[in-house]
């Protein structure tokens, strides 16, 4: 069985901040993409991304939407997400420095400080190693949030001055910095690598697909 990049549709929300990279950097990824603006746009997703911004802002358009609930739904049957900068900060179960009211999803088991470089290093780009990929990966932070403490089962695959940069937890991938700055997809890649995994499985655990494969195979094998 196997899942084409092109029958994968993966969404990026689009209330605020860099979403119409990451779209382009799926495009050159050869796959579908929507931009998540209303909870209709959640539906019959492959993978979602929720890009760097403010997260501050983006819990506010996430509740005045309607999608807060429904996001956090989707997300926690399994639907791979990516969350990158800002997007880290709303899949993180702890926030430090953010405001009462934002949104943390808990799908990734951090505490994560916003802003907590400071502001003398707003802005930077540093070169980091990631885990499976050869060859450094030009990572760009824009009052990128800080990792402080992870959960036993949070993975870490880069990381900068003994900080977490770049976590996996099952089909939850994040980063603190912008892979979609960098001109180089090969974490969208590893995304959608996730996000086909993720259809197959489903599609295994479809009992309706399953038995109609047994059938066939089985008809198969006798004709
Ligand atoms: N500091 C921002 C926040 O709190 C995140 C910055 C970013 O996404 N580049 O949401």
């Amino acid at each position: 069985m196997s899942t084409e990049r092109d029958d994968l549709t993966i969404g990026v929300l689009a209330l605020q901040g860099a979403f119409e990279a990451h779209l382009e950097a799926l495009a050159r990824c050869d796959v579908k993409t929507v931009a998540v603006r209303v909870p209709d746009d959640l539906d019959d997703l492959d993978g979602i991304v929720l890009p760097g911004g403010e997260s501050t802002t983006m819990s506010m358009m996430l509740e005045r939407n309607g999608l807060a609930s429904k996001l956090g739904e989707v997300c926690s049957g399994s639907l791979p997400v990516f969350g990158t900068c800002a997007g880290l900060i709303l899949l993180a179960s702890e926030i430090v420095d953010g405001r009462d009211d934002q949104i943390a999803l808990g799908l990734l088991d951090a505490v994560v400080v916003r802003n907590g470089y400071g502001r003398q290093v707003a802005s930077t780009e540093v070169d980091v190693d990631v885990d499976g990929l050869s060859g450094s990966f030009r990572a760009v932070y824009i009052r990128a949030p800080r990792v402080t403490a992870i959960g036993d089962d949070v993975e870490v695959l880069a990381s900068r001055n003994g900080d977490p940069v770049l976590l996996r937890s099952g089909a939850v991938l994040a980063s603190a910095f912008h892979p979609e700055l960098s001109g180089d997809d090969r974490l969208h890649e590893m995304f959608v690598d996730m996000c086909a995994a993720q259809a197959i499985e489903a599609m295994m655990n479809d009992t309706t697909l399953r038995t109609g494969c047994e059938s066939a195979c089985a008809t198969e094998r006798t004709s």
